[in-house]
């Protein structure tokens, strides 16, 4: 099936009222026939629903229908971006472990992976997403993931799959990309040999900025890299938890299945039900948006790059940009997405032009259907150390733009006001 069709249909099959629309299954818990039918769901010898906090017949259609359209072989669904990406490394890491990070990455995975997680005793060694020979010299026996973004917010560089892919599978390394800005319907990374990819749902998924939302997806037979692997065992021993299982010999997706068992289970950041029925709603027009997000912002990248106070534009759309070859090789149609960044001269020409707007709202999102205008040094980045904004590619000049769906026009008149 095409794309727009799965969007729409994927991962629901109608109950016995025919209903058109997926149900919001409202419900913390689940009955069981009887007693012996509750104790085979727990011991995996029939799967079904047992707790919200595991499972839920709504999020079960979203993570169906999201896994279907990445090219996934399944997904799980999480309370948030942060959460997803949480449980992708607390899935491999454990202290004494180390990951490897592109330093281009979202704020808050950087502050989880420079901050919070070395409390936890993981270590994170960063690489220059530009720059993936860099990976190599820091892989290790410990190394357990490597984690970078398809398209970096914001300093928005585009990465080379290939390049990341075949140093992980020379160190038998499993890789996590953070598709959150590309979405699916724009680059779908697994396709590329990526073993697994995270988002933030809140973003292009849900599409108006209705709901919080995360999502892991993992990629077919991703079991052949992990049984027997060392960096791994913790899937190829019994698991004292969950009554010796070993995850390795489970016939199901066992990343995704262990993010259930194990971290859904103990650590509890699993989505509402309403909210996972919002992200279908949103699935269902992402294709058609992602079309309308990436050719305004083109325009808009190539009515900035004209303008005599910008310096430079960051669009990995435009023909002039460096990154340009990755996007024709990587994403559909040369399509790169609604996310883009300038730079003017300083910091309160920034904050000037961002105030002076009135289409764009000053707000810290992207992937809304309303276009947003951030100052990302002085709000999404704040917390990070000068350094770390110089390495994350956050200059005080910066202003961020996630377009939205208005009218491309109506969009440029508004910028070329606030430039003045
Ligand atoms: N990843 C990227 C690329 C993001 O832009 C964000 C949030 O802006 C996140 C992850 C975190 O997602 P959430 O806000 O849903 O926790």
């Amino acid at each position: 099936m095409h794309e727009q069709t799965l969007a729409v249909h994927a991962g629901y099959e109608k109950d016995a009222q025919g209903t058109m629309a997926v149900p919001i299954y409202q419900s913390t818990a689940y009955e069981f026939r009887d007693t012996e039918h509750a104790a085979n769901l727990f011991a995996l010898k029939e799967l079904g629903n047992i707790y919200t906090r595991l499972m839920n017949p709504t999020t079960d259609v979203f993570e169906k229908r999201f896994a279907a359209l990445e090219g996934g072989v399944a997904a799980i669904g999480t309370a948030s971006g942060m959460s997803a990406i949480f449980y992708a490394i607390a899935n491999v890491a454990e202290a004494g472990d180390n990951i490897i990070v592109a330093k281009q990455v979202y704020g808050g995975t950087t502050t989880l992976t420079g901050h919070t997680i070395k409390r936890f005793g993981i270590e994170t060694r960063y690489f220059d997403v530009r720059n993936p020979s860099e990976i190599e010299a820091l892989v290790d026996e410990r190394t357990k993931i490597i984690l970078f973004e398809s398209i970096t917010n914001p300093s928005i560089d585009v990465a080379d799959f290939d390049a990341i892919v075949a140093i992980a599978e020379k160190h038998g390394i499993l890789t996590c990309v953070d598709n959150t800005v590309a979405t699916p319907v724009l680059c779908k990374p697994i396709e590329h040999g990526v073993d697994l990819s995270v988002h933030s749902t809140s973003k292009y998924t849900t599409g108006q900025g209705l709901a919080l939302g995360g999502i892991i997806v993992e990629r077919e037979n991703l079991v052949e890299k992990i049984k027997g692997n060392a960096r791994y065992d913790h899937f190829n021993t019994p698991d004292a938890s969950y009554h010796g299982l070993v995850y390795s010999d489970v016939p199901l997706p066992i990343f995704t299945l262990r993010v259930r068992l194990a971290l859904l289970r103990d650590l509890g950041g699993a989505p509402s039900p309403f909210n996972s029925w919002l992200h279908i709603q949103g699935l269902e027009t992402l294709p058609l948006r992602m079309k309308q997000h990436s050719s305004s912002a083109l325009a808009i990248a190539e009515f900035l790059e004209a303008h005599p106070k910008v310096k430079k534009v960051n669009y990995p759309g435009l023909k002039s940009s460096d990154q340009n070859p990755l996007v024709q090789k990587y994403f559909k149609e040369g399509m790169a997405s609604g996310l883009l960044s300038f730079e003017v001269e300083s910091k309160e020409l920034a904050q000037s032009i961002a105030d002076a707007t009135e289409i764009f709202a000053v707000v810290v999102n992207i992937g809304d259907s309303k276009s947003i205008i951030t100052h990302p040094a002085s709000t999404t980045h704040q917390q990070l150390s000068a350094k770390e904004l110089e390495e994350a590619g956050v200059p005080g000049g910066l202003v961020r733009l996630s377009v939205g769906i208005e009218d491309t026009q109506d969009l440029i008149d508004d910028l070329a006001k606030a430039l003045g």
